[in-house]
């Protein structure tokens, strides 16, 4: 059991942790595939009296980043903006960290966590009393299918069906369209009751993204994610225009700045919200709010992250209420070989339930941090 710290009581240590996390799988994403083991960097910040507070970058070199950088940007260069800092001031620390690195929101995401755990921890509520109270108890999971093995995606979704998820999104725009095609008309035969979504993760090419999409739109999914590169903004409007299914931008929009662009400039329906983009759970809210003002739609998704980059999503989903479309917190029950979190990241019935003890509510185990360590910076 943690120590109870004071708000007033200040950070004097942080400890780093880059773990390789073997996968049950492979996976094909537009921008590119995944398989053998995912990384990502864990961060604790120690107070004085010793309670601790946890976060986690998760990393996707043709995403958000390297974890090398993630590392090194914790480590050594927003370090100075954390030691010595009061433990509730939160803000403070992260304008200091924004000013110290620039983009590495992943890494920023991962400080921006264990402040508030610890922070959490420390008034005796849940991080998203901290956010801003709760909206609701239980998100809606969705499962995104991109195994190069169809036949193993189709297992899946029968094991999610048997867990009660709902939803799926298919991983598009990898192979040629014949095949995206020939899955979305299975997945609609095989399982007429789950919400089937795309994601093209950028996968297509100027030329041909009008006319995929377009046949994508006529089967009808829930929703089509990012077809093309995230900057190219006209053309997302152009499709936007040309379809009835709402077209989603995901990396299009990491965090505020962009979403003030992808309003203005009318390129989507709804935005992917994942607090490894916006560089925090507060920035993560902040785009939510935006969109829910724009009249725009929501979904929390997630990187190749642990039980506890999940639980920051999970955390920042329960304070916006304009997050309607779940969330993609996955990994951790049906990615990851094994999770870190010391207890089951809490997944039942097809819904993640929102944690309601102090600060995110679980923490790593730190038996599974050392097992799966590349490296570690660890104060005596
Ligand atoms: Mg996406």
């Amino acid at each position: 059991m943690d120590r109870v710290t004071a708000l007033a009581d200040t950070i004097e240590r942080l400890d780093l942790w880059h773990l390789s996390l073997p996968v049950v799988s492979r996976r094909d994403h537009g921008i590119g595939s995944v398989g053998g083991a995912v990384e990502v960097v864990v961060v604790r910040l120690t107070a004085t009296g010793g309670a601790t507070g946890w976060g986690e970058a998760a990393c996707w070199s043709v995403f958000t980043g390297t974890p090398e950088n993630a590392y090194a940007a914790l480590d050594r260069y927003m370090r100075p903006a954390v030691i010595g800092a009061p433990v509730g001031d939160i803000a403070g620390v992260m304008a200091r960290a924004e000013r110290a690195v620039a983009f590495s929101t992943d890494a920023k995401a991962a400080l921006e966590t264990a402040l508030l755990d610890l922070a959490g921890r420390g008034a005796g509520v849940p991080v998203w009393a901290l956010l801003g109270g709760k909206c609701r108890d239980a998100i809606p999971l969705s499962v995104s299918l991109a195994d190069p093995d169809f036949e193993a995606d189709l297992a899946l979704c029968a094991r999610l069906e048997a867990d009660g998820v709902r939803i799926v999104k298919l991983k598009a725009g990898v192979q040629d369209h014949a095949f995206d095609v020939m899955r979305l008309d299975r997945l609609a035969r095989d399982f007429p009751a789950l919400d089937v979504r795309v994601d093209y993760n950028q996968g297509l090419r100027p030329d041909e993204a009008m006319r995929r999409v377009r046949d994508v739109d006529a089967r009808g999914p829930a929703f089509i994610e990012q077809p093309v590169r995230a900057d190219q903004f006209a053309l997302m409007r152009r499709l936007r225009e040309a379809t009835a299914t709402p077209l989603i931008a995901d990396e299009s929009v990491f965090g505020p700045e962009d979403m003030v662009r992808a309003i203005r400039e009318e390129i989507c329906d709804g935005v992917s919200v994942k607090v490894m983009k916006s560089g925090g759970p507060r920035r993560a809210v902040a785009v939510a709010k935006m969109a829910e003002a724009a009249g725009l739609s929501a979904y929390g998704g997630d990187m190749f992250e642990t039980g506890l980059g999940h639980l920051a999503g999970v955390h920042a989903i329960a304070a916006a209420p304009g997050i309607t479309l779940g969330c993609e917190f996955y990994q951790a029950k049906y990615y990851l070989a094994e999770d870190i979190l010391a207890e089951p990241f809490p997944v039942e019935g097809g819904m993640v339930r929102v944690p309601d003890g102090p600060g995110l509510g679980i923490a790593p185990d730190p038996d599974k941090l050392a097992r799966f360590a590349l490296r570690s910076t660890v104060a005596a």
